[in-house]
């Protein structure tokens, strides 16, 4: 908001250059300029304190951005969960079933299933499962 600042500094030198004569009217004149240029400053540093939180919160942005690969993954860091010994998904050992109950995708661990039947983790009806 710099333009504001500028344009009280142009409207002050157009006043002092009308050579006012009335010194109640100039005294006035003046005054509200003088209003002006503190409204001017206080814009001036809020948009000074903007720009302070705005980059606060594009760091807070960033640091929740690496949290969240963190915690769900994403495809570049699916490698090291790989390797990370504590990560086991065995796509071998489950099974995707489109569960005709509640109609949505769900993995089947092979073990729970018994006589070609399991229960849908979702809304825990049985399904037939075909192997
Ligand atoms: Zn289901």
């Amino acid at each position: 908001m710099r333009d504001v600042s500028l344009k009280v500094s142009y409207l002050k030198g157009l006043v002092d250059g009308l050579d006012i004569e009335d010194a109640k009217t100039k005294r006035a004149i003046t005054e509200i300029i003088n209003v002006m240029s503190d409204i001017a400053e206080a814009v001036d540093d809020l948009e000074v304190m903007m720009e302070d939180t705005q980059e606060y919160m594009e760091s807070i942005d960033e640091d929740l951005g690496e949290l969240e690969s963190e915690v769900y993954g994403d495809d570049e860091d699916y490698d090291d969960y790989e390797d990370d010994e504590d990560y086991e998904f065995d796509d071998e050992g489950f099974i995707e079933v489109d569960c005709p109950n509640c109609h949505e995708v769900v993995y089947i661990d092979k073990d729970f299933i018994e006589d070609n039947k399991a229960e849908c983790p979702n809304c825990n009806a049985v399904i037939d499962i075909e192997q």
